[in-house]
């Protein structure tokens, strides 16, 4: 190693990606030092705001995490957002590398009339609702005015969304979802969910597992309404038997729900081939009544079991009665303020990812050049899709650039001292009001978990920033 002193890294974000990250390069340096900022009060990112509180199983990455907190080479650095509260060329004195790892806190717009009507809200919004995020603590959905509810999107949060409003309250009720979600789910009166996507289901991103857990909720209907869209039990058959494994959502989907159609008191639609072309409102009001669809068609109907099948409008259009709707069509990752002109990491903002290598190594605009000391992973980095797993993978891989880059003498950040949050939280030109560590962050933790068992649940999250605040610093 040509160093003359162990790595100093600064990672961006404490999410799976960053904790993954910072774990792989403290095993493989093991010398090296990690401090993570994190905008909220509390870490884990999507594992604590994103995945639904009734898989507890996911969240068991947390311990993981916990282990590489407790290394003394690691400093958690909370309640500071970077760009903002630490200026990037700031933040970029004090570290060999910086390792963006912030994920995608911004949700895609359909754009198209009648998107703000009250009564329609990105998942994003829904499920940080649900799941305590501060941002989302005031949503406050009426599901009480529909009993239809029309979710747009045919990824695993799309499913996210409607096994909750599915869901028996008393299935929740133990879970971490937040009090205010309980009550209102308790009062929903919402009875059908329709899950739209603008191809057919073939094509959906939903995985195997959430699709099951849809079809076997108690009490809940669902009946496969448009057997042209996927192949027939004889056709899979005929297949070799891996090519057979492909189509194994048709067979669930065909197979229906546990509950039988007739009996279940709750039900659910796959509703294909549906682009939404605007939402209307009801006479004299602000309120969502309806949406209208462009019914789409296969542009190869030969093709119409690819997953990578395409679809263009028939211009025959339909109406959906519907007071709520949920936009499920993807999160969107943003650029961090001063990330360009102080750094000259570039954000491209057609992929909504930042410019890098695809082994997560900054890169300019037009790819040819690596930005010394700066990397990328995670949503960040990919975008937001895959699973934890996958972002675990792609942790690894970012991290493993650092390392490697280090070892063979690469450009780090040119002018640091090396010295991260010591000189950092010294530093004038950063505005921290409270920094949580890790050990407020504990004290956070043990306030939830007690809140939660006085009300017979896992944990209370608080919703408010300054609720962490005054129990962090108490
Ligand atoms: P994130 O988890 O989003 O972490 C990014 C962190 O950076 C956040 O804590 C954020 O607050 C912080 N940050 C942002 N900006 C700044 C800033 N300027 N300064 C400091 N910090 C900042 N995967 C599964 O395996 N199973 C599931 O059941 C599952 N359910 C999901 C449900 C939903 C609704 C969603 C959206 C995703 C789900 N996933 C699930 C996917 C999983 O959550 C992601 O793969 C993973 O969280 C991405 O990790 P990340 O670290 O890149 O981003």
């Amino acid at each position: 190693n040509p160093r003359q002193r162990p790595l100093r890294l600064a990672i961006v974000g404490s999410g799976p990606a960053g904790f993954y990250a910072a774990a792989r390069v403290m095993q493989k340096l093991p010398d090296a030092r990690v401090d993570m900022f994190e905008r909220l009060p509390v870490p884990f990112g999507l594992v604590r705001y994103g995945v639904a509180p009734d898989h507890p199983e996911v969240k068991n990455c947390q311990e993981r995490f916990e282990e590489v907190a407790q290394s003394e080479r690691f400093q958690f650095v909370g309640n500071v957002k970077v760009g903002r509260d630490i200026p990037l060329d700031v933040l970029s004195q004090h570290y060999d590398a910086l390792l963006f790892a912030y994920g995608a806190s911004q949700d895609r717009a359909l754009g198209i009339a009648g998107e703000n009507l009250t009564g329609i809200h990105s998942a994003r919004a829904f499920v940080g609702w649900y799941n305590g995020l501060p941002e989302f603590a005031d949503l406050d959905p009426d599901l009480t005015q529909s009993d239809t509810a029309v979710v747009i999107g045919n990824g695993n949060v799309a499913l996210d969304v409607a096994r909750i409003l599915l869901s028996s309250i008393d299935t929740l009720r133990n879970t971490d979802i937040s009090v205010h979600a309980i009550e209102a789910l308790s009062k929903s009166r919402v009875k059908s969910v329709i899950v739209a996507g603008r191809r057919g289901p073939m094509q959906a991103a939903f995985t195997i597992k959430e699709l099951r857990e849809l079809l076997t909720l108690p009490s809940v209907g669902f009946k496969f309404e448009d057997d042209s869209l996927v192949p027939t039990a004889e056709y899979i058959k005929s297949l070799p038997r891996l090519e057979q494994r492909k189509y194994r959502f048709a067979q669930l989907l065909e197979k229906g729900s546990a509950t039988t159609f007739e009996e279940a008191k709750r039900h659910w639609h796959l509703m294909s081939l549906a682009s939404p072309r605007s939402f209307q409102e009801a006479p004299g009001t602000r309120n969502l009544q309806s949406i209208v669809f462009d019914h789409n068609r296969f542009k190869d109907p030969n093709a119409k079991f690819e997953r990578t099948a395409s679809v263009a409008p028939t211009g025959a259009d339909f109406t959906v009665n519907s007071g709520l709707a949920f936009r499920s069509i993807g999160y969107k990752a943003e650029a961090l303020p001063g990330m360009t002109e102080e750094l000259g990491v570039t954000f491209d903002t057609r992929s909504g990812t930042i410019s890098n290598d695809k082994n997560g190594r900054a890169v300019s605009a037009d790819g040819q050049r690596q930005v010394p000391g700066c990397y990328a992973t995670g949503w960040a980095q990919t975008g937001p899709t895959g699973v934890i797993a996958s972002t675990m993978e792609n942790a690894f891989a970012s991290a493993d650039s650092i390392i490697h880059d280090w070892e063979s003498g690469k450009d780090f950040l040119a002018t640091n001292d090396g010295k991260g949050w010591e000189s950092l939280s010294k530093d004038s030109r950063v505005t921290i009001d409270k920094p949580i560590t890790w050990q407020h962050w504990k004290t956070i933790d043990a306030a939830e978990r007690e809140r939660g068992q006085a009300a017979g649940k896992v944990r209370e999250k608080f919703t408010r920033v300054e609720d962490m605040l005054a129990v962090a610093y108490a």
